[in-house]
């Protein structure tokens, strides 16, 4: 397994494997691995010749008072769990190289960025695409992977790539939870004490959508009420939304008729938390 760290080595190595008639596989990641990551490692083998997993926390996806500085980093570690699951170079770039001081030209996806976690986190979303968008000309890869926990994002990728002709192929892959239900994050590190715990309300408030749909509710009001008061039920839980949305234009429906997303964002303690779940595929 190979460490690069530059745009320009990057490049060079992937214009090499492609001459080669390679088929090269990318993992974006922020780092601090956990088996949700490696599921995305594992699809990539299964499509691709080459898995490039990059490591990078990308300062222009963080609002002002968000977590940059706090975000969990460790690459020893990250290295190793990526030798262990096949990946054949880990691109771990400098922000300073990657963003110099008069960088100026962003990627912005202006439909479905705008609700959800794009409502309250404004900026997030385009800081998202342009590092997308930047990867992909790094690694140039035939095939990137996406994980659902992050459902908005995989659609705002998948919107951008078709919209700008990027010549890749977008996987979504699904949820990797921890035994007891818990979306696995490389936030939960910060869950300590009791609020581990309490972070299970995400999760047993999906349970009790998914129970209240079976049993034939299809308001989304009422569908957004059950949930609300699983959530409320636990003090260090504060919603930052609840949204059930057409899966595919992310625009909120008022009865579920077709597939929807129904996607929560709850802080815990500090901690903002996201998850969702399908219902009516
Ligand atoms: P992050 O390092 O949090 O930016 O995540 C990098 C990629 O891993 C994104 O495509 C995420 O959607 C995906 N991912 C994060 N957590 C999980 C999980 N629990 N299951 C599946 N994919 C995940």
């Amino acid at each position: 397994m190979q460490l690069i760290r530059s745009a320009r080595d990057m490049q060079a190595w992937s214009l090499a494997a492609r001459r080669a008639g390679l088929r090269i596989g990318l993992v974006p990641t922020m780092g601090y691995l956990h088996e949700g990551h490696l599921s995305l490692v594992q699809q990539v083998r299964a499509r691709a010749d080459r898995c490039v997993l990059s490591i990078f926390v990308n300062p222009i996806q963080f609002l002002p008072g968000e977590d940059l500085a706090k975000y969990p980093r460790d690459l020893p570690r990250d290295e190793r769990l990526c030798e262990g699951a096949g990946v054949d170079v880990v691109f771990h770039p400098e922000a300073n190289a990657l963003y110099p001081p008069d960088f100026s030209t962003t990627v912005e996806e202006t439909a479905l960025s705008v609700g959800l976690c794009g409502a309250s986190r404004p900026g997030h979303f385009r800081g998202v695409t342009t590092i997308v968008a930047k990867l992909f000309n790094c690694v140039l890869p035939d095939v990137a992977v996406f994980g659902q926990k992050d459902a908005q994002q995989a659609s705002v990728i998948r919107r951008m790539a078709r919209d700008l002709d990027f010549p890749v192929e977008i996987i979504v892959a699904p949820i990797v939870r921890e035994a007891d239900g818990l979306a696995m994050s490389s936030r939960n590190r910060f869950l300590t004490g009791s609020l581990r715990q309490d972070a299970l309300c995400l999760r047993r408030a999906l349970d009790e959508v998914e129970r209240a749909y079976a049993a034939g509710v299809r308001g989304a009001d009422a569908l957004q009420e059950a949930m609300e008061a699983v959530i409320r039920r636990v003090p260090s839980a504060a919603i930052d939304y609840i949204a059930i949305v057409d899966e595919h234009t992310l625009a909120p429906v008022a009865v579920v008729s077709g597939p929807v997303l129904v996607a929560l964002a709850v802080k815990v303690g500090a901690t903002r938390l996201i998850d969702n779940t399908v219902l009516g595929s």
